[in-house]
């Protein structure tokens, strides 16, 4: 089996870290450059803490592609500068694996109709925790069983946006099997306001933050004299990574734009 040949942009990032450490183990993968915004003509192995690996790193990803003949982009990035790379690298008939979050509506649409005319694969994934999807599936697979669910995902205190992106997604795959339906006592009343969570079609949200934890959820559902918890728990950053090397080989097969996970998972 030839060996699939990625570039990786963000290596000294946190998640780009792991992926450096994935590509190095995984024997088909072979990191042949890295795309930083330093460290220009050295190489991956000239930066403290990483492996021995001979990749020389590029600031101008144009150049990188130029001269460095890839098959897959692995961009562990920021938005601003991961949909350009993502733009990029379809330009160059290469196929990007995405792990950066926040591109928007607008974003997603451009790139599947790039990826579409070049015929290659882009997948793009907002979760990359092969549990976290399992869960959100589960999930929607019982409430069609139970039509009582409410939904606390925790995570660390620095994260911005809550709910939770998995959170909400998990409450949207709930509400595409179960009615719209109002839960708790019919009267029921807060007597401090949010006690009852953020309601999706009734669903409620709850969102912990606190320093400590990574990134939790727990789905509840509850029937009558049994309830069902279904839970995920990331506990690092290397829990993301087997979902990027299932995206990095699925990615080689398509040739459209895939959003989520969840879309290449039976
Ligand atoms: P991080 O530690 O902040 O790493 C981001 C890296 O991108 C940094 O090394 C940063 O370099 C680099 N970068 C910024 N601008 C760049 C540019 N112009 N060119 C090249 N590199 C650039 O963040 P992280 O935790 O690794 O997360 C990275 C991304 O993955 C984020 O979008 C995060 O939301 C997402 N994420 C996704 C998943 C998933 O499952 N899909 C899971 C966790 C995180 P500097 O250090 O110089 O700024």
């Amino acid at each position: 089996m030839d060996k699939i040949r990625i570039v990786l942009a963000g290596p000294r990032g946190r998640m780009g870290k792991e992926a450096v450490l994935l590509i190095e183990e995984t024997e088909h993968f072979e990191l042949v450059a890295a795309v930083d915004r330093i460290n220009e003509g050295k190489y991956i192995s000239d930066i403290e803490g990483m492996p021995n690996v001979q990749a020389p790193i590029y600031t101008d990803i144009e150049k990188c592609f130029q001269d460095v003949k890839a098959d897959v982009l692995v961009d562990l990035t920021t938005p601003e500068i991961g949909r350009v790379h993502t733009k990029t690298a379809l330009t160059y008939g290469v196929r990007p694996v995405v792990g950066t979050t926040g591109f928007s509506e607008e974003d997603l649409k451009e790139l599947k109709q790039l990826a579409e005319e070049k015929e290659l694969g882009c997948i793009i994934a907002p979760n990359f925790a092969i549990g976290a999807i399992l869960m959100m599936k589960f999930s929607q697979m019982a409430a069609k069983y139970f039509d009582d669910v409410e939904i606390i995902e925790m995570h660390h205190d620095q994260k911005l946006d809550a709910p939770s992106g998995t959170g909400l997604k998990t409450a949207e795959l709930i509400s595409e099997v179960r009615e719209a339906k109002k839960q708790g006592h019919p009267e029921e009343k807060e007597l401090l306001e949010g006690a009852r969570g953020a309601d999706y079609e009734g669903i409620r949200l709850h969102s912990v933050r606190l320093p400590g934890l990574i990134a939790h959820q727990e789905v509840m559902f509850g029937g009558f004299g049994q309830t069902l918890k279904i839970r995920h728990d990331s506990y690092n950053r290397a829990s993301f990574m087997s979902g990027v090397k299932l995206a990095v080989d699925t990615v080689m097969n398509v040739d459209t734009l895939v959003y989520g996970l969840e879309n290449i998972i039976d």
